[in-house]
C-alpha cells in the first residue's frame, strides 16, 4: 500500500505537515530513519512502504508539550504511573494517539511501532524491530558503538534489537537516570541474541 492509502493524502502533503509541526533538524532525522526503515525492510521482507511511513512518524509527537501526554493519560484511562515519566517515554508510547489524531493514521501496525520505537517490548514484530533500530543506526547518528549496531541490523536485527536496548540501559544508569519496565523486558527478551563479542 502507498503512503497515500495509508493516509488519504501525499507524501508531499504529509511533509507540509511535519514541516509545520517540527524544527528542520527533527525532520532530517526522521527522513533518515524512513530511508533506513525501508531499506531494512527490503532486507527481511517487510512492506517496505510500511516500514518507511512509521519511520517518517515515528518521532512526530517529540516536540509535543507535557500537558498534551497528561491529557491523553487522563483521557484514555492510561495507568497514572505514565505520568511519573517524561517526554522520551511519552513521545514514543503515546504518540501514536497524536498521530492519529492529527495525521489520521488508523493502520494498527504502524501505529504499533511508533509506540515501541524507544522503549521495545518483549514479543516485537519484525516492523518494530525494523522502526526500533534505524532509529538508533540512521545515517546521521553518531555515537560509539552506533558502527557496531549497524554491522549486527546487518546480520540479524534481534542481535541489533538487544545491542542497543543494552546500549541504552547503560546509558541510562550512567546517568542515573530511571528505566521504563518495558526496556528491561525488552533487554531480557533479546539478550540471548547478543553475540558474546559485541562489545
Ligand atoms: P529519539 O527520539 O530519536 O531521540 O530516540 P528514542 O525515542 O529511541 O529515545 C529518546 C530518549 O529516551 C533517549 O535519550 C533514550 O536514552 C531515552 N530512553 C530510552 N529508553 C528509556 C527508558 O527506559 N527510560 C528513560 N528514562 N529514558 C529512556
Ligand atoms: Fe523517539
Ligand atoms: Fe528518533
Amino acid at each position: 500500500m502507498t503512503y497515500e492509502a495509508y493516509l488519504g493524502y501525499d507524501r508531499a502533503q504529509l511533509l507540509e505537515k511535519l514541516q509545520a509541526k517540527v524544527s528542520s533538524k527533527r525532520l532530517a532525522h526522521m527522513l533518515a530513519v524512513e530511508e533506513t526503515s525501508k531499506r531494512l525492510a527490503r532486507q527481511y521482507g517487510v512492506d517496505s512502504e510500511k516500514a518507511g511511513l512509521a519511520g517518517l512518524l515515528h518521532d512526530y509527537a517529540k516536540e509535543c508539550p507535557d500537558q498534551v501526554f497528561l491529557d491523553i493519560i487522563d483521557r484514555e484511562g492510561l495507568d497514572q504511573d505514565l505520568k511519573n515519566w517524561g517526554n522520551n517515554v511519552w513521545h514514543g508510547l503515546l504518540g501514536g494517539y497524536v498521530i492519529a489524531a492529527e495525521l489520521g493514521v488508523t493502520d494498527q501496525e504502524i501505529l504499533t511501532s511508533i509506540a515501541r520505537h524507544t522503549v521495545g517490548a518483549a514479543g516485537m514484530s519484525q516492523l518494530d524491530k525494523i522502526v526500533y533500530v534505524a532509529d538508533y543506526i540512521e545515517p546521521t547518528r553518531n555515537f560509539p558503538g552506533v558502527e557496531v549496531a549497524r554491522l549486527l541490523a546487518d546480520q540479524s536485527l534481534e542481535s541489533a534489537v538487544a545491542y542497543e536496548t543494552a546500549k541504552t540501559i547503560a546509558y541510562l544508569t550512567q546517568k542515573g537516570l530511571p528505566i521504563y519496565p518495558e526496556t528491561l523486558a525488552t533487554y531480557n527478551a533479546y539478550c540471548p541474541y547478543l553475540p558474546t563479542d559485541a562489545y
